[in-house]
Protein backbone atom coordinates (compact mmCIF):
# COMPACT_ATOMS: atom_id res chain seq x y z
CA UNK A 1 0.00 0.00 0.00
CA UNK A 2 1.51 3.64 -0.93
CA UNK A 3 2.45 5.69 2.39
CA UNK A 4 2.79 9.39 2.49
CA UNK A 5 5.34 9.30 4.89
CA UNK A 6 7.43 6.23 3.59
CA UNK A 7 7.23 8.24 0.14
CA UNK A 8 8.61 11.05 2.02
CA UNK A 9 11.17 9.14 3.84
CA UNK A 10 12.56 8.23 0.73
CA UNK A 11 12.52 11.18 -1.09
CA UNK A 12 14.02 12.89 1.77
CA UNK A 13 17.09 9.67 2.51
CA UNK A 14 17.74 10.14 -1.61
CA UNK A 15 18.73 13.65 -0.72
CA UNK A 16 20.61 12.93 2.14
CA UNK A 17 22.67 9.79 1.04
CA UNK A 18 26.18 10.38 2.04
CA UNK A 19 29.64 8.20 1.72
CA UNK A 20 29.61 4.81 2.64
CA UNK A 21 33.21 5.53 4.02
CA UNK A 22 32.17 8.49 5.97
CA UNK A 23 29.17 6.00 7.77
CA UNK A 24 32.06 3.59 8.09
CA UNK A 25 33.64 5.76 9.51
CA UNK A 26 31.03 6.63 12.32
CA UNK A 27 30.56 2.82 13.33
CA UNK A 28 34.28 2.56 13.49
CA UNK A 29 34.58 5.50 16.05
CA UNK A 30 31.26 3.61 17.87
CA UNK A 31 32.35 0.79 20.11
CA UNK A 32 28.66 0.53 21.40
CA UNK A 33 27.61 -0.51 17.82
CA UNK A 34 29.84 -3.07 17.49
CA UNK A 35 27.50 -6.11 17.60
CA UNK A 36 24.56 -4.73 14.91
CA UNK A 37 23.97 -6.68 11.72
CA UNK A 38 24.28 -5.09 8.37
CA UNK A 39 20.85 -4.74 8.42
CA UNK A 40 20.30 -2.90 11.52
CA UNK A 41 23.78 -0.30 10.64
CA UNK A 42 21.57 0.80 8.03
CA UNK A 43 18.16 1.22 9.28
CA UNK A 44 20.21 3.02 12.26
CA UNK A 45 22.37 5.47 9.16
CA UNK A 46 18.84 6.17 7.39
CA UNK A 47 17.18 6.84 11.05
CA UNK A 48 20.08 9.06 11.79
CA UNK A 49 19.77 10.88 8.58
CA UNK A 50 16.11 11.31 9.48
CA UNK A 51 16.91 12.67 13.02
CA UNK A 52 19.40 15.19 11.54
CA UNK A 53 16.89 16.28 9.19
CA UNK A 54 14.01 16.70 11.61
CA UNK A 55 16.49 18.03 14.70
CA UNK A 56 18.81 21.29 14.30
CA UNK A 57 22.17 21.13 16.06
CA UNK A 58 23.81 24.21 16.80
CA UNK A 59 27.06 24.44 18.14
CA UNK A 60 28.20 27.38 19.99
CA UNK A 61 31.49 28.75 19.71
CA UNK A 62 33.92 26.71 20.76
CA UNK A 63 32.89 23.76 19.09
CA UNK A 64 33.13 22.88 15.51
CA UNK A 65 30.85 19.98 14.31
CA UNK A 66 32.02 18.09 11.55
CA UNK A 67 29.04 15.99 9.50
CA UNK A 68 30.52 12.61 11.52
CA UNK A 69 30.35 14.35 14.55
CA UNK A 70 26.67 14.75 14.05
CA UNK A 71 26.01 11.54 12.56
CA UNK A 72 28.32 10.06 15.69
CA UNK A 73 25.51 11.94 18.12
CA UNK A 74 22.54 10.66 16.09
CA UNK A 75 23.79 6.96 15.75
CA UNK A 76 24.02 7.12 19.84
CA UNK A 77 20.18 8.89 20.00
CA UNK A 78 18.71 6.80 17.57
CA UNK A 79 20.09 3.19 18.56
CA UNK A 80 17.80 2.99 21.83
CA UNK A 81 14.99 3.20 19.35
CA UNK A 82 16.39 1.01 16.73
CA UNK A 83 13.60 -1.52 17.58
CA UNK A 84 10.86 0.36 18.57
CA UNK A 85 8.75 0.97 15.38
CA UNK A 86 8.29 4.38 13.36
CA UNK A 87 6.81 6.37 15.95
CA UNK A 88 8.32 9.97 16.34
CA UNK A 89 9.77 9.10 19.74
CA UNK A 90 12.03 12.30 20.16
CA UNK A 91 8.80 14.46 19.33
CA UNK A 92 8.22 18.02 21.17
CA UNK A 93 11.83 19.28 20.51
CA UNK A 94 13.71 20.59 17.73
CA UNK A 95 17.15 21.60 18.96
CA UNK A 96 20.16 19.85 20.34
CA UNK A 97 22.58 22.64 21.74
CA UNK A 98 26.21 21.37 22.06
CA UNK A 99 28.18 23.97 24.90
CA UNK A 100 31.84 23.95 24.80
CA UNK A 101 32.20 22.82 28.15
CA UNK A 102 30.33 21.38 31.18
CA UNK A 103 28.16 24.84 32.34
CA UNK A 104 26.67 26.47 35.47
CA UNK A 105 22.86 26.00 35.82
CA UNK A 106 20.33 27.04 39.17
CA UNK A 107 18.95 23.89 40.66
CA UNK A 108 16.16 23.56 42.92
CA UNK A 109 15.47 20.46 45.22
CA UNK A 110 12.22 20.23 47.77
CA UNK A 111 13.16 17.41 50.56
CA UNK A 112 10.88 15.40 52.12
CA UNK A 113 10.36 18.24 55.07
CA UNK A 114 9.49 20.60 51.85
CA UNK A 115 12.07 22.74 52.84
CA UNK A 116 13.36 24.21 48.65
CA UNK A 117 16.97 23.86 48.02
CA UNK A 118 18.69 26.36 45.90
CA UNK A 119 21.99 25.94 44.57
CA UNK A 120 24.17 26.35 41.24
CA UNK A 121 25.02 22.68 39.95
CA UNK A 122 27.56 21.99 37.15
CA UNK A 123 26.61 19.83 34.09
CA UNK A 124 27.39 18.04 31.47
CA UNK A 125 23.52 17.51 29.96
CA UNK A 126 20.10 18.88 30.72
CA UNK A 127 16.98 18.32 28.84
CA UNK A 128 13.54 20.50 29.50
CA UNK A 129 10.41 19.82 29.30
CA UNK A 130 9.88 21.87 27.15
CA UNK A 131 12.73 23.01 25.08
CA UNK A 132 15.91 21.60 23.79
CA UNK A 133 18.43 19.30 25.08
CA UNK A 134 21.87 21.19 25.79
CA UNK A 135 24.65 19.08 25.96
CA UNK A 136 28.90 19.37 26.76
CA UNK A 137 30.91 18.73 23.70
CA UNK A 138 33.59 17.21 26.03
CA UNK A 139 30.63 14.62 26.96
CA UNK A 140 29.50 13.98 24.17
CA UNK A 141 33.19 13.11 22.25
CA UNK A 142 33.57 10.30 25.33
CA UNK A 143 30.10 8.60 24.55
CA UNK A 144 29.88 5.46 22.84
CA UNK A 145 32.52 2.97 24.22
CA UNK A 146 31.72 0.52 26.77
CA UNK A 147 31.76 2.07 30.14
CA UNK A 148 28.29 2.61 30.89
CA UNK A 149 28.73 6.42 30.25
CA UNK A 150 26.56 7.85 27.64
CA UNK A 151 25.73 11.67 27.84
CA UNK A 152 23.60 11.40 24.52
CA UNK A 153 21.25 8.25 25.55
CA UNK A 154 21.19 10.02 29.25
CA UNK A 155 19.51 13.42 27.87
CA UNK A 156 17.73 11.44 25.48
CA UNK A 157 16.15 8.95 27.53
CA UNK A 158 15.21 12.09 29.99
CA UNK A 159 12.90 13.31 26.88
CA UNK A 160 11.54 10.09 26.89
CA UNK A 161 10.67 9.95 30.44
CA UNK A 162 8.81 13.14 29.33
CA UNK A 163 6.82 12.02 26.66
CA UNK A 164 3.79 11.49 29.18
CA UNK A 165 4.60 14.37 31.89
CA UNK A 166 8.19 15.19 34.06
CA UNK A 167 10.62 13.13 33.98
CA UNK A 168 9.61 10.82 36.95
CA UNK A 169 11.39 7.23 35.94
CA UNK A 170 8.37 6.01 34.09
CA UNK A 171 7.70 6.45 30.37
CA UNK A 172 5.46 5.19 28.08
CA UNK A 173 5.50 1.33 28.25
CA UNK A 174 4.93 -0.99 25.64
CA UNK A 175 1.52 -2.28 25.38
CA UNK A 176 2.22 -5.51 27.15
CA UNK A 177 3.70 -3.95 30.23
CA UNK A 178 1.85 -2.81 33.21
CA UNK A 179 2.56 0.57 35.23
CA UNK A 180 2.26 -1.47 38.51
CA UNK A 181 4.88 -4.14 37.66
CA UNK A 182 6.99 -1.67 36.22
CA UNK A 183 6.50 1.06 39.09
CA UNK A 184 7.44 -2.36 41.88
CA UNK A 185 10.45 -2.90 40.14
CA UNK A 186 11.83 0.54 39.84
CA UNK A 187 10.77 1.68 43.04
CA UNK A 188 12.60 -1.11 44.66
CA UNK A 189 15.61 -1.03 42.46
CA UNK A 190 15.94 2.18 43.31
CA UNK A 191 14.77 2.01 46.96
CA UNK A 192 17.71 -0.39 47.67
CA UNK A 193 20.72 1.66 45.51
CA UNK A 194 19.71 4.48 48.46
CA UNK A 195 20.30 1.67 51.49
CA UNK A 196 23.46 1.13 50.13
CA UNK A 197 24.90 5.14 49.53
CA UNK A 198 22.96 6.06 52.45
CA UNK A 199 25.11 2.98 54.20
CA UNK A 200 28.16 4.14 52.78
CA UNK A 201 28.55 6.64 50.48
CA UNK A 202 31.45 5.53 49.02
CA UNK A 203 30.23 2.15 48.37
CA UNK A 204 30.80 0.87 44.69
CA UNK A 205 27.59 0.41 43.10
CA UNK A 206 26.59 -1.38 39.76
CA UNK A 207 25.43 1.83 37.87
CA UNK A 208 26.86 5.58 38.54
CA UNK A 209 25.69 6.79 41.70
CA UNK A 210 24.04 9.66 40.59
CA UNK A 211 20.93 6.95 39.65
CA UNK A 212 20.50 7.56 43.46
CA UNK A 213 19.38 11.71 42.59
CA UNK A 214 15.86 10.76 41.79
CA UNK A 215 13.85 8.37 39.94
CA UNK A 216 13.97 9.88 36.83
CA UNK A 217 17.82 10.42 37.02
CA UNK A 218 17.76 6.59 37.82
CA UNK A 219 15.86 5.70 34.28
CA UNK A 220 18.36 7.83 32.51
CA UNK A 221 21.27 6.32 34.12
CA UNK A 222 20.27 2.78 33.83
CA UNK A 223 19.11 3.58 29.99
CA UNK A 224 23.02 4.55 29.77
CA UNK A 225 23.49 0.74 31.08
CA UNK A 226 21.40 -0.42 29.41
CA UNK A 227 23.11 0.05 26.24
CA UNK A 228 26.39 0.17 27.62
CA UNK A 229 26.98 -2.64 30.25
CA UNK A 230 24.68 -5.65 28.42
CA UNK A 231 27.53 -8.02 30.28
CA UNK A 232 25.65 -7.27 33.31
CA UNK A 233 22.84 -9.08 33.28
CA UNK A 234 21.60 -8.87 36.53
CA UNK A 235 23.03 -6.74 39.10
CA UNK A 236 23.05 -8.33 42.35
CA UNK A 237 24.73 -7.99 45.97
CA UNK A 238 25.17 -11.48 47.39
CA UNK A 239 27.77 -13.09 44.76
CA UNK A 240 28.76 -12.58 41.34
CA UNK A 241 28.16 -15.14 38.71
CA UNK A 242 30.67 -14.87 36.06
CA UNK A 243 29.32 -17.32 32.40
CA UNK A 244 28.29 -16.73 29.79
CA UNK A 245 25.78 -18.14 26.67
CA UNK A 246 23.26 -20.47 27.75
CA UNK A 247 24.78 -20.88 30.84
CA UNK A 248 23.29 -17.37 31.47
CA UNK A 249 19.97 -18.50 31.58
CA UNK A 250 20.14 -21.58 33.56
CA UNK A 251 22.63 -19.35 35.87
CA UNK A 252 19.35 -16.98 36.39
CA UNK A 253 16.88 -19.69 36.72
CA UNK A 254 18.98 -21.32 39.66
CA UNK A 255 19.62 -18.16 41.42
CA UNK A 256 15.79 -17.38 41.16
CA UNK A 257 14.84 -20.93 42.52
CA UNK A 258 17.34 -20.46 45.58
CA UNK A 259 16.36 -16.58 45.92
CA UNK A 260 19.51 -15.24 46.15
CA UNK A 261 20.63 -11.66 45.06
CA UNK A 262 23.09 -12.77 42.55
CA UNK A 263 25.13 -10.16 40.01
CA UNK A 264 24.76 -12.17 36.93
CA UNK A 265 27.83 -11.21 33.87
CA UNK A 266 27.67 -12.79 30.67
CA UNK A 267 31.44 -12.44 29.70
CA UNK A 268 30.53 -12.19 25.86
CA UNK A 269 33.84 -11.74 24.81
CA UNK A 270 36.50 -14.46 25.94
CA UNK A 271 39.74 -12.16 23.91
CA UNK A 272 39.34 -9.38 24.88
CA UNK A 273 38.21 -10.10 29.00
CA UNK A 274 36.67 -7.51 30.37
CA UNK A 275 38.16 -7.73 33.46
CA UNK A 276 37.40 -4.64 35.04
CA UNK A 277 33.38 -5.64 35.25
CA UNK A 278 34.45 -8.86 36.24
CA UNK A 279 36.34 -7.89 38.91
CA UNK A 280 34.86 -4.68 40.26
CA UNK A 281 32.14 -7.23 40.57
CA UNK A 282 33.57 -9.87 42.79
CA UNK A 283 35.01 -6.61 44.68
CA UNK A 284 31.47 -5.92 45.64
CA UNK A 285 30.25 -9.29 46.69
CA UNK A 286 33.21 -11.19 47.69
CA UNK A 287 31.56 -14.84 45.91
CA UNK A 288 32.33 -15.87 42.98
CA UNK A 289 31.00 -18.64 40.76
CA UNK A 290 31.97 -19.27 37.54
CA UNK A 291 29.99 -21.27 34.90
CA UNK A 292 30.48 -22.76 31.54
CA UNK A 293 29.42 -25.56 29.59
CA UNK A 294 33.17 -26.71 28.28
CA UNK A 295 35.51 -29.24 30.64
CA UNK A 296 35.98 -27.94 33.94
CA UNK A 297 39.83 -29.35 33.43
CA UNK A 298 41.60 -26.75 31.29
CA UNK A 299 37.83 -24.95 30.40
CA UNK A 300 37.92 -21.21 30.24
CA UNK A 301 36.85 -21.26 33.64
CA UNK A 302 40.07 -21.61 35.10
CA UNK A 303 41.66 -19.10 33.12
CA UNK A 304 38.87 -16.60 34.76
CA UNK A 305 39.67 -18.06 38.29
CA UNK A 306 43.35 -17.27 38.19
CA UNK A 307 42.43 -14.01 36.73
CA UNK A 308 39.78 -13.54 39.70
CA UNK A 309 42.05 -14.95 42.35
CA UNK A 310 45.53 -12.97 41.25
CA UNK A 311 43.10 -9.50 41.10
CA UNK A 312 40.76 -9.96 44.11
CA UNK A 313 42.03 -12.56 46.07
CA UNK A 314 41.98 -9.91 49.45
CA UNK A 315 38.03 -9.45 49.08
CA UNK A 316 37.15 -12.82 48.62
CA UNK A 317 35.02 -14.27 51.19
CA UNK A 318 34.83 -17.89 50.09
CA UNK A 319 36.46 -19.86 47.45
CA UNK A 320 35.89 -19.39 43.72
CA UNK A 321 33.33 -22.47 42.78
CA UNK A 322 33.03 -23.57 39.04
CA UNK A 323 30.71 -25.47 37.52
CA UNK A 324 31.30 -27.01 33.84
CA UNK A 325 30.90 -30.18 31.94
CA UNK A 326 32.58 -33.12 32.70
CA UNK A 327 35.45 -34.04 31.86
CA UNK A 328 35.19 -36.33 29.26
CA UNK A 329 34.95 -36.52 25.40
CA UNK A 330 30.89 -34.67 24.90
CA UNK A 331 28.82 -37.23 24.93
CA UNK A 332 25.87 -37.23 21.84
CA UNK A 333 23.70 -39.55 23.72
CA UNK A 334 23.70 -38.39 27.20
CA UNK A 335 23.76 -34.91 26.74
CA UNK A 336 21.08 -33.41 29.84
CA UNK A 337 23.52 -35.64 32.28
CA UNK A 338 27.22 -33.54 30.61
CA UNK A 339 25.58 -30.81 30.49
CA UNK A 340 25.61 -28.18 33.37
CA UNK A 341 21.79 -27.63 34.07
CA UNK A 342 20.29 -25.71 36.73
CA UNK A 343 20.22 -28.87 39.77
CA UNK A 344 24.46 -28.89 39.14
CA UNK A 345 24.56 -24.91 39.60
CA UNK A 346 22.21 -24.83 42.38
CA UNK A 347 24.75 -27.18 44.29
CA UNK A 348 27.51 -24.34 43.59
CA UNK A 349 25.49 -21.64 44.40
CA UNK A 350 25.09 -23.04 47.95
CA UNK A 351 28.77 -24.15 48.06
CA UNK A 352 29.99 -20.66 47.73
CA UNK A 353 27.45 -19.08 49.62
CA UNK A 354 27.88 -21.49 52.57
CA UNK A 355 31.70 -20.90 52.74
CA UNK A 356 33.38 -19.63 55.76
ZN1 LIG B 1 19.97 13.51 34.05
Amino acid sequence: MWSFRQWRRTRILARLAIEPALWQRVLDSLPILDGLCLDETERLRDRSLLFLHAKRLTALPGVELELADRLRLAAQAQLPLLNLGDLDWYQGFHEIVIYPDDFHSPQKHRDSAGVVHEWDGEHSGEAWLQGPVILAWPGVKDSGGWDGYNLVIHELAHKLDMLNGDANGLPPLHRDMRIGSWATVMQGAYDSLNAILDADPDAHTAIDPYAAESPGEFFAVLSEAFIERPEIVRAGSQLSIITYGTMVYVCEAAAKSLGLDAEIIDVRSLVPLDTDTICSSVRRTGRCLIAHEATRFSGFGAELSATIQEECFWDLEAPIQRVAGWDTPYPHAFEWEYFPGPQRVAIGLKAVMEAA
